[in-house]
């Protein structure tokens, strides 16, 4: 295992706190230019690849990012897929996996290492972890085994860990340990060694990339809560041209029982509307079977999102959505563990 001679990675900034420095003069941060990466990190002298950098232009804080920029971004990686071995992605860390994910699903065929990263605080600041992530996301993205990319799949690396991108959530607003992968086992784990687990990462399979790009934001996401009003639910399902909903129910897929939200429900379902199942709990995931409160709804023909995060729910729905018309085609394929989003037992 070695990173290869000469290898070449491109890096995408996109925006974020890990782009930041803060200005000599006014002492406010600013975008740091990427042109001078190696005066502002010596360190990735000592890394045997080609770095060269794409900014977005404007850059965006993640929380204004959008299907759009997902296209955009993915349209990068694309256009340049053949001239470099790996792609780092620097990108605010509020809504990275929503990003990393809409991604993992765009890309059929995927060969080569994507790897998200950014940090909490701003690279041009004394402790930050956002030197770490970089430094570490360029070796992973670097890294190959027999000339092969070791992690040929879009990730997130952050503070010691690879999480496979469609397991992630973001779990803390502060700690450097920002990122979990509650159902999915971390793809390698980093101290003094950068210790990948082969068999849970992707195996390549030497087939041409295809991005498929549409995507349908007719999605909305509904929580349930104890004493919730049938105004909140009746609202949100009558969203105009709502084509699935990503329902966060209780523990292992529990919701009221009371008709009015059943009905409302069976309704919504009868005039179209797919319901996909998704837990509110971090870890764990949903099995309808378990108790009434859940047979209720898989009765009415609610589908189970099994063990997905929510920020992986929604984008696989925009995507699903986005590249499917036939209702049947659109129901198999949520059901179907496409990028290794969902635990099928
Ligand atoms: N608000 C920032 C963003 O997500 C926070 C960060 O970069 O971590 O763009």
């Amino acid at each position: 295992m070695n990173s290869k001679n000469h290898s070449s990675i491109l890096v995408i900034y996109t925006g974020g706190t890990i782009g930041m420095i803060k200005d000599q003069h006014s002492g406010v941060l600013k975008p740091f230019n990427f042109d001078n990466i190696y005066e502002q990190l010596p360190a990735l002298k000592l890394i045997d690849t080609k770095i060269e950098n794409y900014c977005f232009n404007p850059v965006i804080d993640s929380s204004d990012m959008n299907p759009a920029h997902w296209q955009k971004l993915a349209q990068v990686i694309l256009d340049h897929y053949e001239s470099y071995d790996g792609f780092v992605v620097l990108h605010g860390s509020d809504t990275m996996a929503y990003t990393a994910s809409a991604l993992s699903f765009m890309f059929e065929n995927l060969n080569k290492p994507v790897i998200f990263t950014g940090s909490q605080l701003p690279l041009g600041m004394i402790r930050t972890d956002g030197r770490e992530n970089f430094i570490t996301s360029i070796e992973i993205a670097a890294a190959t085994d027999d000339d092969t990319p070791i992690v040929p799949e879009v990730a997130i690396y952050f503070e010691n860990q690879l999480m496979r991108a469609n397991r992630t959530i973001k779990y803390n607003a502060e700690h450097f340990e920002a990122f979990r992968s509650p159902n999915y086992p971390l793809l390698a784990e980093i101290g003094v060694y950068i210790k990948y687990r082969h068999n849970y990462i992707k195996n390549p399979n030497f087939k041409k990339l295809r991005v498929k790009s549409g995507l349908d934001n007719n999605v909305a996401v509904l929580k349930i809560f104890p004493g919730m009003s049938e105004h909140y639910v009746s609202a949100v399902l009558s969203t105009k041209n709502l084509k699935a909903l990503v329902l966060e129910t209780y523990g292992s897929g529990n919701a009221s029982t009371e008709n009015w939200f059943i009905n409302t429900l069976k309704r919504s379902i009868s005039n179209g509307l797919i319901i996909l199942n998704v837990t509110q709990c971090q870890g764990g995931g949903v099995e309808m079977e378990k108790y009434q409160t859940g047979m209720a709804l898989k009765e009415i023909g609610v589908l189970s999102g099994y063990d997905i995060t929510t920020e992986a729910a929604v984008t696989k729905l925009m995507h699903i959505l986005g590249n499917n018309s036939l209702p049947e085609e659109i129901k198999t394929k949520l059901l179907t563990n496409i990028r290794g989003e969902i635990t099928l037992k």
